[in-house]
């Protein structure tokens, strides 16, 4: 039966980088791990992420690209628009889950003509429809969960306890009850679902709940001693078909991989640049690749970084939305007044390579999960600016739980609208205050520093060869293969 002589991993994202980036990881590591993985995405992202598929394909990997239409005018989205980070507006979302559900027939007629046959599907938890497919297709459907234990069960914890509804005004904190930490958290602080100013996705919502109930096994991209008591409660309440097999960043191996993660001239300018640094004292500072922020809010955050005296690297989206930025920036004279310690990159970071060159001191984030991992790896310590989702509770990992943080103290999510209503959400002295936290030679930031380094470590050997997260990934896969000799 060639279904289980020669496995076959046909994973299919959500549109978006952040939700790309992590899936095509998976699939290099699943390679690496000797089977054969097909990445389904479209023309646009297939473009960005050709090159590097090309090269593991080169390098003797079973891996490869296939990229079909991406639905956008026929769902009532602007044409080409293929990803979630570039709708013109939050209200498109919909629209944007109405494309991705029309993807089913084509991803099916896909399935059918390739070779080997596929023996499973692992798509991001917002897909559900490929629930429907996998049955079809009589071949084990397998989450991709972009979120870590911990945010989970916080969650879950609060969804049970209703906690949250009992407290009367935004701003009042509350503990999340049943857990090992002490967490306090806000209304205004709350990941949408558990936020009732949201924009309404409840529908999107409970399709993916209910695939989720009925998925055969769920990868998680984490490693078991990161967050062992919530790997642990995640389990309890989903399920023993959980793996951790994280953090799949750490299959960019070579500097080229790295490197094509990001604008390819910022690359090589990048890394020449943080060359000239001694070890540990460049501040890092990334919001994601969906930043709501309105430009008068992100000069609050360069401000800051200069304030700080630091040597800074900071990442500015290019294009249309950063178009007020890219003006304050040229009339403020910000990049030549800083031009001694700063660099301003537009566009698209290789935020992997930029961690982990040695240089680098701090990560200033909005603690979207992979960039929280992806420093977490790097073993730096993390200045944490969350924006929306479950980017708080992350904070929280960071600061509580692993002890590696710093709060800018941004107090609400932006989708809230408070910038609009109480002005500003980052603060220029906040930002250096945090800043100077992290990086001063005192025994607390020494202390965190040590806790991110090894953190960093344990990241590492958990996917080496033998590690908790490299053992998952074969243990997931002999669980595929024993499901397809079943099915078939
Ligand atoms: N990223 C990058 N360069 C950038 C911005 C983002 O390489 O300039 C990558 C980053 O390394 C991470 C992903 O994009 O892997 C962002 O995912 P995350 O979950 O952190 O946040 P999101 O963008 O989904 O909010």
């Amino acid at each position: 039966n060639s279904r289980v002589n020669q496995l076959h991993f046909v994973l299919i994202p959500l549109m978006s980088p952040g939700h790309h980036i992590p899936m095509i990881d998976m699939a290099r590591l699943l390679a690496q791990h000797g089977v054969f993985a097909t990445i389904v995405t479209t023309p646009l992202n297939a473009l960005r992420f050709n090159s590097t598929i090309q090269r593991a394909s080169d390098s003797g990997l079973q891996i490869r690209l296939v990229s079909l239409h991406f639905p956008s005018t026929e769902a009532g989205l602007p044409d080409g628009c293929e990803n979630m980070d570039n709708l013109p507006s939050r209200t498109l979302i919909k629209n944007f889950f109405i494309a991705s559900s029309m993807l089913q027939k084509p991803f099916e007629d896909l399935l059918l003509g390739l070779q080997p046959p596929p023996s499973c599907i692992v798509s991001g938890k917002n897909l559900a429809w490929t629930v429907e497919t996998s049955r079809k297709f009589r071949i084990p459907r397998v989450f991709f969960d972009g979120m870590g234990c911990f945010a989970f069960c916080c969650t879950n914890r609060l969804e049970i306890s209703k906690v949250h509804e009992r407290v009367v005004s935004d701003s009042e904190s509350f503990v999340v009850p049943g857990i090992p930490h002490r967490i306090e958290l806000t209304k205004r602080k709350l990941p949408e679902n558990l936020n009732p100013g949201s924009p309404d996705l409840t529908a999107v919502r409970n399709n993916m709940r209910a695939a989720e109930v009925v998925a055969d096994a769920i990868l998680v991209n984490t490693f078991e001693d990161l967050e062992a008591d919530y790997v642990k409660d995640y389990k309890m309440v989903k399920g023993n078909n959980v793996w951790c097999i994280g953090p799949v960043s750490a299959s960019n191996k070579s500097n080229l991989d790295k490197i094509e993660r990001g604008d390819e001239t910022a690359s090589i300018e990048v890394s020449q640049w943080l060359d000239l640094w001694e070890p540990c004292t460049v501040i890092y500072a990334c919001l994601g690749s969906i930043c709501g922020l309105k430009p008068w809010q992100l000069q609050e955050l360069g401000l800051g970084l200069e304030a700080s005296n630091r040597p800074f690297i900071w990442v500015i989206r290019g294009g249309e939305k950063s178009q007020g930025l890219e003006n304050w920036i040229l009339e403020d004279g910000f990049e030549e007044r800083t031009k001694k310690k700063g660099l301003v990159i537009r566009g698209w970071a290789p935020q992997v390579l930029i961690l982990s060159h040695p240089a680098i001191g701090g990560f200033l984030t909005h603690c979207g999960w992979n960039s929280t991992l992806e420093g977490i790896d790097a073993g730096v310590p993390l200045i944490t600016c969350p924006l929306f989702a479950e980017q708080f509770l992350n904070e929280s990992l960071a600061v509580e739980v692993l002890g590696i943080g710093v709060r800018v103290g941004v107090e609400a999510a932006v989708t809230w609208g408070l910038e609009e209503r109480s002005g500003l959400v980052i603060k220029k002295e906040d930002v250096r205050t945090a800043i100077e936290k992290v990086t001063d030679d005192g025994e607390e930031a020494e202390e965190r520093r040590k806790k991110a380094r090894e953190l960093g470590k344990m990241a590492k050997k958990a996917i080496e060869h033998g590690g908790s997260s490299y053992l998952n990934m074969d243990t997931f896969i002999q669980f595929v293969k024993q499901q397809n000799e079943i099915n078939n």
